[in-house]
């Protein structure tokens, strides 16, 4: 029967990694059966396709054309009740633009032959040797959930935290919602210099009410409204030709109401000459540094500058030596800085320390010097010192039927386009193997046997449908304050909701 034929393929994590992943491979192996109809189709060209536009077309549609792949079927497994990612647990809520793609994502889950089965931790509840047994392949796409320590004395004193769980706090991530983040300081610390750097900044610093119509949750817009902080330090070991946020973010901050820049012009000397070699990126970035460091502003500029109640500012060429306790050694009251300076051209600039020391005093210390993947099961390989899995354009090494994509396959740096594409690649090699041959033959029992496995150890999966309720709850009680929702940051009361 078709069933018996139908490739059976699961992807770990509901980010986008695995929703694109996912997407590919729906998109893909039904091309391949329906060639005629859906060359005609103008939906089907790239990004933000709609994907239902295609679902009418059934197994039956393969005739005429020589049928090569029955239609795949994919279920994705989460390990929160709730899909998305850092869709959801990281992209800032003030940029509500972004979450859009959930709605490409939410087409993907409607698929007749796509199913989400969240409340899943891979590794814990079910193992990765169990996926492969009951599916012909399995893609893992888990992200990169852990943070990068700094690796420095006095970095466990309170008054000390990563920069991904205070991201984790303000958007409702579960395990972060214990966080309580001690703003009645004058001075935060940022160590790092990308966009999770200037995402926690900006978040610090805009006026509350502007967050108010926001999915921020309510808890930490009332920490938020009664913050003291009023200066905000980003610190990077590099200069302003190496910092790794983008020129968007760059301008909100440069905008950001009731706030104003702090950069020392002397750390721009002589890169007018330098940024005429860069590429275009980062000369534009860099020009717009450069303007906001050295330029005088204009008086309506000036006059905002000068009442502004709050600053940030880049600290440039310093590295942190240690987190400095407080006289009573219980709190973290500043940063030790080694001053450096830079060696070597291009890529391969690295900073040395002078031998110069700077202590910045403050409240609050967030490193934001990147996130990093752990290891899901010890049958899947993993390079520790990358924080990937090792893998070919997606191909695991050295195992056969297993795919990555995503941050766990590329490691924790990129933007959810360029997540897209590298899950795209994936599902292409993936239905390359599927057609080669490469693939176990004969029927896989897929979510059949996993649930039962679940069952018998006592989870209860949360389906996509399940979601819809919790995200009706969810815009529901957002509604009464304005919000486009408030979100349920309680696993159990999730469940409860559902009748688990
Ligand atoms: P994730 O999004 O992390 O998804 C991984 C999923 O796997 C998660 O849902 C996780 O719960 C699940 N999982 C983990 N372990 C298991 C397990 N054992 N079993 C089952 N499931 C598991 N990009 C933009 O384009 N614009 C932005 O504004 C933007 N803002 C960002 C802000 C922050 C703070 C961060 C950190 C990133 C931001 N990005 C942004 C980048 C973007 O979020 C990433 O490119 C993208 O989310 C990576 O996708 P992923 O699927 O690999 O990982």
């Amino acid at each position: 029967s078709t069933k018996e034929k139908t490739p059976q393929i699961c992807v770990v994590g509901s980010g986008p990694a695995g929703f694109y992943t996912a997407q590919h491979l729906l998109k893909r192996v039904e091309a391949l059966c329906s060639q005629p109809k859906v060359l005609n189709s103008p939906a089907l060209s790239g990004e933000g396709e709609d994907l239902e536009a295609s679902q009418p077309l059934g197994p039956t549609s393969c005739h005429p054309v020589p049928q090569q792949h029955p239609q795949a079927h994919v279920d994705i497994y989460e390990k929160q009740p709730v899909p998305f990612g850092l869709v959801r647990f990281g992209v800032a809520p003030d940029h509500p633009e972004v979450k859009n793609v959930i709605n490409t994502f939410t087409q993907t889950a409607h698929s007749g032959r796509c199913a989400f089965w969240g409340n899943v931790e891979v590794g814990r509840d079910v193992t990765v040797p169990e996926l492969r047994e009951a599916y012909h392949a399995v893609v893992l796409s888990y992200g990169a959930e852990d943070h990068r320590a700094l690796e420095i004395p006095g970095e466990e004193l309170p008054g000390v935290c990563s920069a991904r769980a205070f991201v984790g706090w303000y958007n409702g991530l579960p395990e972060n919602q214990e966080l309580e983040p001690d703003l009645s300081c004058d001075t935060a610390v940022i160590l790092g210099q990308g966009n999770v750097a200037l995402d926690v900044a900006r978040i610090l610093l805009t006026p509350p009410e502007h967050l108010e119509r926001t999915d921020i949750t309510k808890a930490a817009l009332g920490v938020l409204r009664q913050s003291r902080v009023k200066t905000v330090w980003l610190v990077g070991r590099r200069g302003p030709l190496q910092v790794a946020f983008t020129i968007k973010e760059l301008r909100e901050m440069i905008q950001l109401p009731g706030a104003r820049p702090i950069l020392d012009p002397a750390d721009f000397l002589g890169l007018q000459d330098k940024i005429k070699e860069v590429p275009r990126p980062r000369k534009r970035l860099t020009e717009l540094l450069l303007r906001t460091a050295t330029e005088k502003p204009g008086p309506e500029e000036a006059a905002r500058q000068a009442s502004a109640s709050r600053a940030w500012g880049l600290r440039f060429f310093r590295s942190p030596q240690q987190v400095l306790p407080s006289p009573d050694g219980r709190r973290a009251a500043g940063v030790r800085l080694a001053v450096t300076r830079l060696e070597g051209v291009h890529e391969a600039t690295r900073a040395v320390p002078t031998g110069d020391m700077e202590d910045l005093p403050c409240g609050l210390v967030l490193s934001s010097i990147g996130y990093k993947s752990r290891p899901v099961d010890p049958s899947v390989p993993f390079d520790s010192k990358l924080g990937v899995i090792p893998n070919v354009e997606g191909r695991v090494l050295d195992v056969p039927g297993l795919y990555c994509s995503g941050w766990v396959k590329r490691g924790p740096t990129g933007v959810i386009a360029t997540t897209m594409t590298d899950s795209f690649l994936t599902g292409q090699m993936l239905l390359q193997d599927l057609k080669a041959g490469l693939l176990p033959s004969g029927p896989r029992p897929g979510y059949a046997a996993i649930q039962a496995l679940l069952s018998s150890r006592g989870v209860r999966p949360v389906s996509f449908s399940d979601w819809e309720k919790l995200d009706a709850e969810e815009v529901a009680r957002g509604q009464g304050t304005g919000k486009p929702r408030e979100k349920l940051v309680d696993p159990q009361e999730m469940l409860r909701l559902l009748g688990h």
